[in-house]
């Protein structure tokens, strides 16, 4: 789905009714309330989902039954042992068929996104060499800047010069990974997977894919994309904190070195000698975080039960709809890595997941977030949003806001948002 600025901010009330997008699906939380500085309670308005997105209703209740079963994992002989076990296995499962993962991939379950990519970067080969975007966000580019082994590509101003860049680059020396983004942090941009993918192959440099902003907005599948590696967290996709995935390939995962050392990645253990198992367990020692693994997989039942269409829609409308509002107001600069496509008429931007990054003329970010959570009870992301690199090359240094949304989402929420920039801006 392509997200195209046409549709305009509605001045007639009814109209505006009409045009009402209710949120799609409910969230923990979403009558919460917070104090603001005239000494009112408000709702809170959350537009901070790509930092973290609230839990679903659904991920909680699942969350809830499982803990009333609760018991060890993995090696407890009682009834509700094998329970907690069975839940967590089955959670793997879940989340293999929710992102098209191939028989064969292992699903690791690790703390996040950040984890994931961690664990990856000490399964790379010896002496492969990695590419990655400077767009990226720190946790995929700093564990790679760690192995010694990245060769950083800067994007370019469109899509297809920066895949050229990056064909160049591969062609240019062998590379044992690609890892790119999805969709960016800072601007919601989405990177064409299919394409990056065969970019990848063309040049025996397997991919790997940060859907940490994706998995909960459009659909994934390794078996049909070719993507080799697939890391997300479980707090963006409606689930909360504490739980990742890395899931992909298993013949690097097996070759390299457990991750943590420790019970439950040991098939036998001596007191000068271990031999590992191979599989997620290898790199999952110690007890795991089974509630965090049925939270992710509970998370991707719900989204795969709204489906992706609708979810397209309704961020898509909502996106729409903010886009328009901020074009609207004065002093506002929308955040982009790549230029409107010259095919494409009337202002099209690339495709988009529901973030919105911008400056506002004359103020500091910080000053704007707080000015909105403090008057208005709004929840925005200010900084530079563990993406360094690319806010100081789009010249915004000193950081810039983030607005970011999604299932629990309104069109009123959109609304109160851009009201409250309308009196910050004086429009
Ligand atoms: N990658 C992207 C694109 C992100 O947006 C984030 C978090 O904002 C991460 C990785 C890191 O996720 P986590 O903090 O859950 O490890």
């Amino acid at each position: 789905m392509t997200a195209v600025l046409e549709t305009p901010v509605c001045t007639d009330d009814a109209l505006a009714a009409a045009l009402a997008v209710t949120p799609l699906a409910e969230v923990v939380g979403a009558e919460e309330t917070v104090p603001t500085v005239s000494g009112a309670q408000v709702r809170y308005a959350n537009f901070d989902y790509a930092a973290s997105a609230p839990a679903l209703a659904f991920v909680a209740a699942a969350v809830t039954k499982a803990l009333g079963q609760y018991a060890s994992v993995h090696r407890g002989a009682g009834h509700l042992s094998q329970v907690t076990t069975a839940r967590y296995e089955r959670a793997r499962e879940t989340v293999r068929r929710f992102v098209g993962g191939r028989a064969d991939d292992t699903v690791v379950f690790t703390r996040n996104t950040t984890d994931a990519i961690n664990l990856a970067a000490h399964a790379l080969p010896a002496d492969g060499e990695v590419v990655v975007l400077d767009i990226e966000h720190h946790a995929n580019l700093l564990p790679w800047q760690r192995t010694g082994r990245a060769r950083t590509v800067v994007a370019r101003p469109t899509l297809d010069a920066t895949l050229d860049a990056l064909e160049a680059e591969l062609a240019s020396a062998p590379a044992a990974l690609l890892a790119v983004t999805a969709a960016s942090n800072v601007t919601g941009e989405v990177l064409p997977i299919r394409r990056l993918t065969a970019l990848a192959h063309r040049h025996g440099a397997r991919i790997l894919i940060d859907g940490a902003q994706l998995v909960a907005h459009r659909p994934v599948s390794l078996a049909s994309s070719g993507v080799d590696y697939l890391v997300f967290s479980g707090h963006k996709v409606y689930a909360p904190f504490g739980a990742g995935v890395l899931i992909g390939r298993p013949d690097w995962l097996d070759a390299a070195e457990p991750y943590l050392a420790g019970g439950g990645a040991t098939a036998h253990v001596e007191l000068t000698e271990t031999t590992w198992h191979t599989g997620a367990a290898r790199h999952e020692a110690g007890s795991p975080n089974v509630l965090g693994a049925v939270a992710i997989a509970a998370a991707a039942e719900a989204i795969t039960g709204l489906g992706f269409e609708l979810i397209g829609y309704h961020e898509h409308d909502l996106l729409s709809r903010l886009d328009a509002g901020l074009a609207a107001l004065p002093g506002i600069t929308p955040l982009r890595i790549f230029e409107a496509p010259d095919d494409v008429p009337n202002g099209a931007v690339a495709d988009r997941v529901g973030i919105a990054g911008f400056a506002v003329a004359g103020r500091a970010a910080r000053e704007v977030a707080e000015y909105l959570s403090d008057h208005h009870g709004i929840g925005v992301r200010d900084g530079k949003f563990c993406a360094h690199p690319l806010l100081s090359r789009l010249g915004h240094g000193d950081g810039a806001v983030r607005v970011s949304f999604g299932l629990g989402t309104g069109s009123d929420d959109v609304d109160r948002l851009l009201a409250a920039l309308a009196q910050l801006t004086g429009a």
